[in-house]
């Protein structure tokens, strides 16, 4: 049995082409259904649906064999920083693309104030990414966590910025935000527990194969 973890949303949903062009359809719906193991019409495949956030540890402690998640959660959860931490990573799906960026008030003169060295408040849920972006060009920040609907810190003053996921930038022009830098382009990445690829070489080997020429161009 080969068990994937997948997060509910905006991947599932771009994972799915993929699934089906590796011949894996998933016979549940997640957002109908309240299975939190979905059966496929594979019956050596089934599917774990996971907080985001949650994928990485799946993995990495074989709860499943392999996982689809964004850069951004890899990075937070310190798999590309050092380590490997037990996961194989070894296709960049090309799917749930976005970028990573800094964003503030329209009003607020973020060029300025990280040229006068001033002490800048960010809001994220990427504490990891942000305090290795401010580090790398040495502005000093303190960082506050949020879990959700950063673009709602600058507005009430909670924060000078915020470090967060931009698609179609609609969010951020929506809360009269802009973005002022860029930090890292995002995309959802194929992990594979190391202990599970030698126990189980080749349906795993034929999976990612197959992941690889299902890839968008
Ligand atoms: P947008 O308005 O298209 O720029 O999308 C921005 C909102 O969607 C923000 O709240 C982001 O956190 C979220 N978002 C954008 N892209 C992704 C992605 N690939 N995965 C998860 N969340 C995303």
């Amino acid at each position: 049995m080969i068990t994937l973890a997948l997060s509910k949303g905006r991947i599932f949903e771009e994972t799915l082409p993929l699934l089906k062009a590796a011949g894996i359809e998933v016979l549940d719906d997640p957002e109908k259904s309240r299975k939190l193991i979905l059966t496929t019409n594979q019956p050596d495949v089934r599917l774990l649906v996971v907080r985001a956030t949650d994928v990485p540890t799946y993995v990495q402690y074989g709860g499943a064999d392999v996982g689809i998640t964004g850069k951004d959660t890899l990075l937070e959860h310190g798999m590309e920083w050092g380590g490997s931490g037990g996961l194989y990573q070894p296709l960049d799906l090309q799917i749930a693309k976005c970028r990573i960026s800094v964003a503030a008030k329209a009003d607020f003169d973020y060029a300025s104030a990280v040229k006068q060295g001033s002490r800048l408040k960010v809001a994220t849920k990427y504490v990891a990414i942000a305090r290795e972006f401010f580090a790398s060009k040495g502005v000093h920040v303190d960082l506050i966590k949020l879990y959700g609907s950063m673009e709602l810190a600058p507005l009430v003053g909670l924060a000078d910025a915020i470090v967060d996921l931009v698609s179609t930038g609609n969010t951020l022009k929506a809360n009269n935000l802009v973005e002022v830098e860029h930090i890292m382009d995002i995309s959802s990445r194929l992990v594979v527990n190391q202990a599970s690829l030698k126990l189980n070489p080749e349906p795993i080997r034929r999976m990612i194969n197959a992941f690889a020429s299902a890839i968008p161009a």
